[in-house]
C-alpha cells in the first residue's frame, strides 16, 4: 500500500467475507473501496452468491483526478497519535501542530501528489471498469463527489433508503 499499488485479490476478498458474516451485518453492509477490480468483483459475487446473497448498489463517487490530488496534497497526519487534519477543510488550530498531542504533522508519503497520481493511474486501469462491470448488473448510481461531504452523505443515504 506504501507504493500505492494494491494487496492481492484472495486475501482480500477473504477478510471481506468474514467480516461481513458477522452478527453486525445481517440487516446489510457498504463496502468501502472493495472491489477495486474486475476479478475482485467476480470473486465477490460468486462468494456473495454462495451465501445467498448479493450487491444491491455499487455506488460511484465522482471526482475528477485534479480535485484528488489537491484533496490529498491538503492532508495532515500526526504521527504519533494518529489524528487526520486538511489544511483547508478541517486545519489544525496552530499550523503544522496536532491539536489533539501537540506533536507536528506531515503530509504523508501516502498522500503526496506523486503517490496519488500513481494510485489513480492503477484505478484508471483497474477500478473504472467496475463502472461498465456494474451498469450491466443495473446497480450503478452514480454521485457527484465534488459536493459538500454533508451532500454527498445525502445522496448515498437516499440511494440506500437508509
Ligand atoms: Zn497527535
Amino acid at each position: 500500500m506504501d507504493q500505492g499499488l494494491l494487496v492481492p485479490d484472495e486475501l482480500t476478498c477473504d477478510l471481506v467475507m468474514d467480516r461481513i458474516q458477522q452478527d453486525d451485518c445481517k440487516n446489510g453492509f457498504v463496502l468501502d473501496g472493495f472491489p477495486r477490480t474486475i476479478p475482485q468483483a467476480e470473486a465477490l459475487d460468486a462468494a456473495l452468491s454462495k451465501i445467498g446473497q448479493k450487491m444491491d448498489y455499487a455506488i460511484d463517487v465522482d471526482v475528477p483526478d485534479e480535485n484528488i490530488v489537491n484533496r490529498m496534497g491538503g492532508r495532515r497526519a500526526c504521527l504519533s497519535c494518529g489524528a487526520t487534519y486538511h489544511v483547508e477543510f478541517n486545519p489544525t488550530k496552530a499550523e503544522g501542530i496536532c491539536d489533539a498531542c501537540g506533536a507536528q504533522t506531515v503530509l504523508r508519503d501516502d498522500d503526496k501528489p506523486e503517490t496519488v497520481q500513481k494510485r489513480l493511474t492503477v484505478y484508471h486501469e483497474q477500478t473504472q471498469p467496475l463502472i461498465d462491470y456494474y451498469k450491466n448488473q443495473d446497480i450503478l448510481k452514480s454521485v457527484d463527489g465534488t459536493q459538500p461531504m454533508e451532500a454527498v452523505f445525502d445522496a448515498i443515504i437516499g440511494i440506500l433508503g437508509a
